[in-house]
């Protein structure tokens, strides 16, 4: 049975479904981030409660300051355990895709993805989802964070009393990242509720905190000094800042997937900044990540010029030109934004 269906149904027709336990898989973009791992970890947990067969699958690795989440050593790793993660996926009657818009960006999952003869389902909060290709789901650029979505989803269908303190630590993480610490404007009233709920379930957030940003090593500290000493630009004249991390870089500081994560939002730090960019020269990829303040749209600035995508104020994007000329690429197509930056 494929649901390839041109009118994904609202989330809450999916409700009564959760009462029939099924066997289910739960996944998320590359190169998963606090949000990506707490909302499918969460989803997991609550899922497993209601008595579903579940499972995250990870499309790649991930950042060694998840390790700690409460399930963690049960996800799957698409590119380690490729033929374990494809009978789960090829067997499951719902695979959950939680934070991603599109199945491109879960890499080397796309055609398995695309092919699986469950229904898939979408909770997300990016702009533009692929919607075409959802049975069931729910797209809000409004939410702060997918695991927003996902405290939704439980307190709306009725199980409020399944949230444990794993299923509150899971979406607790997400809230937090995806907030950059509860500062972004998404940070609405709804959020501080949903943690005082977690907090009344004895949700310890200062492990959270100390987990995800105290668990660098002596290398990653010396790697952002270099960064902001050496590789970053500062465009006054167009309000942005810009950074270039090259290979020799990465190697240098031997940099691990997560070690170059919030490196982009120092960028915005520097007074006056609009729009700040980073560039890091990854094996298959120039990767880019764009983040801005105000009006500035880098989601469309990302679609446009670089590939990519994401929200109003955080995006990314790829490059498959060296690092020199898309810096170059870069400086261009700004010119064309020098109004929008003043
Ligand atoms: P980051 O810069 O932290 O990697 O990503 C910022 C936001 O943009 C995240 O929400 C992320 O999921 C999204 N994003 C990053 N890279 C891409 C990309 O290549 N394509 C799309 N559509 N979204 C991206
Ligand atoms: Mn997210």
């Amino acid at each position: 049975m494929l649901h390839f269906c041109q009118n994904m149904q609202p989330i809450d027709q999916f409700y009564p479904l959760l009462t029939k336990p099924s066997k289910v898989i739960i996944t998320m973009h590359q190169k998963p981030d606090g949000d990506a791992m707490g909302s499918t970890l969460g989803l997991y947990h609550f899922l497993k409660a209601l008595g579903h067969d579940a499972v995250v699958i990870s499309p790649t690795n991930w950042a060694d300051f998840l390790d700690w989440m409460p399930g963690i050593n049960t996800v799957i790793d698409f590119e380690k355990k490729k033929d374990a993660a494809l009978a789960r996926i090829n067997d499951a009657d719902y695979l959950f895709c939680l934070d991603f818009n599109t199945l491109s960006r879960t890499k080397n999952m796309e055609a398995p993805l695309a092919n699986a003869k469950g229904a898939r389902i979408l909770i997300d909060h990016h702009q533009q989802p692929q919607t075409e290709v959802f049975a069931y789901g729910v797209s809000d650029t409004s939410k702060s964070s997918t695991c927003e979505m996902v405290y939704d989803l439980i307190m709306a269908s009725e199980n409020g009393a399944h949230i444990s303190l794993d299923v509150a630590t899971c979406l607790y993480t997400g809230l937090m990242t995806d907030t950059g610490s509860f500062r972004f404007p998404a940070t609405t009233a709804s959020v501080h509720r949903m943690i005082a709920h977690f907090k009344d379930l004895g949700l310890d957030h200062t492990v959270v905190h100390s987990h995800i940003f105290d668990n660098s090593l002596e290398n990653r500290l010396r790697f952002i000094g270099y960064a902001l000493l050496n590789r970053m630009e500062v465009l006054y004249e167009c309000n942005t800042a810009i950074m270039h991390i090259t290979k020799q870089d990465l190697q240098r500081f031997d940099i691990k997937t997560g070690d170059t994560e919030g490196l982009v939002n120092y960028l915005l730090g520097i007074k006056g900044m609009k729009l700040g960019a980073i560039v890091i020269d990854r094996d298959e990829e120039r990767k880019w990540s764009f983040r801005s303040k105000g009006a500035f749209d880098v989601n469309a600035f990302a679609r446009k010029h670089f590939e990519g995508g994401g929200h109003v104020n955080a995006a990314g994007g790829r490059s498959d030109e060296n690092i020199e000329t898309t810096l170059h690429t870069f400086k261009e197509v700004l010119k064309d934004y020098y109004n929008q930056l003043q």
